[in-house]
């Protein structure tokens, strides 16, 4: 544990736990302020993310320039939950992530389901949540996205548990943040090669309807990434769910 967990371990057990955004007592995000989150009503298409799809589907003039281009379609859908800057969502996300409170992946996970159970989007075969770097994790000590993948595998569906895969793809490529990297063409290029998937996880993916989750997407190059790689090994669609999209400074 490092020096700064320990240090968190000791406050969180010397004060009591408080919401993010107003400070009332006795829960991280509180059912007054979760409740103020407004789930996204209108998607957008996840390439051009200015004309309006159902379900965050790519939209006419973008699929017509792809197949111009010879171009392959690899994510299919991108759904994105919430806004990131509204009800101080980014200050909970932030806190989720940097602050370590796992707790946090259950009010966070909802609004993701939200926007799934809002969308009516196909129930999938198969939840994969994106990975982190080994040495990321070792720092974080749980990665956020499988925490959330977590939430909406045993909650899409009453009575059904999604089959979750939380080893098939890899991230290899130890990477700056996405958040830290401001230039567009930059983040792409820093995504490119970022994860693997083994020769004998192929059998799991092929054919599969997937849900990508991941907790916020900045150019959406991650999920992208991963979205490639799944169908190149055989993946049907590619779905991917975030709980916002991070817009770029
Ligand atoms: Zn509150
Ligand atoms: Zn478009």
């Amino acid at each position: 544990m490092s020096f700064e967990r320990i240090k968190k371990f000791i406050l969180d057990t010397l004060f009591p736990i408080s919401c993010v955004i107003c400070k009332k007592e006795n829960a991280w995000f509180c059912q007054n302020c979760f409740e103020k989150i407004e789930i996204v009503s209108e998607q957008v298409c996840p390439y051009c993310e200015k004309i309006s799809s159902t379900k965050g589907a790519i939209c006419p003039k973008c699929k017509l320039y792809f197949s111009k281009k010879n171009k392959e379609i690899f994510l299919d859908n991108l759904l994105v939950s919430a806004k990131y800057k509204r009800g101080r969502l980014s200050k909970v996300i932030h806190v989720y992530k940097y602050n370590f409170i796992s707790d946090l992946s259950i009010p966070l996970g909802k609004i993701i389901l939200k926007a799934l159970v809002k969308n009516n989007i196909p129930i999938p075969d198969l939840i994969i949540p994106i990975p982190l770097h080994p040495r990321r994790l070792r720092w974080r000590g749980f990665n956020q996205a499988e925490l959330l993948a977590d939430f909406i595998s045993l909650n899409l569906t009453i009575g059904l548990e999604i089959p979750i895969e939380k080893n098939v793809l890899q991230r290899k490529k130890y990477t700056p943040p996405q958040m830290k990297i401001k230039s567009y063409k930059e983040r792409v290029s820093n995504m490119q090669g970022a994860f693997c998937l083994k020769k004998e996880e192929i059998k799991k993916i092929k054919n599969q309807n997937i849900l990508l989750i991941d907790d916020v997407s900045t150019t959406g190059s991650t999920l992208l990434e991963c979205a490639k790689i799944l169908k190149f090994f055989g993946a049907k669609k590619v779905f991917g769910a975030v709980i916002a999209r991070q817009e770029i400074s």
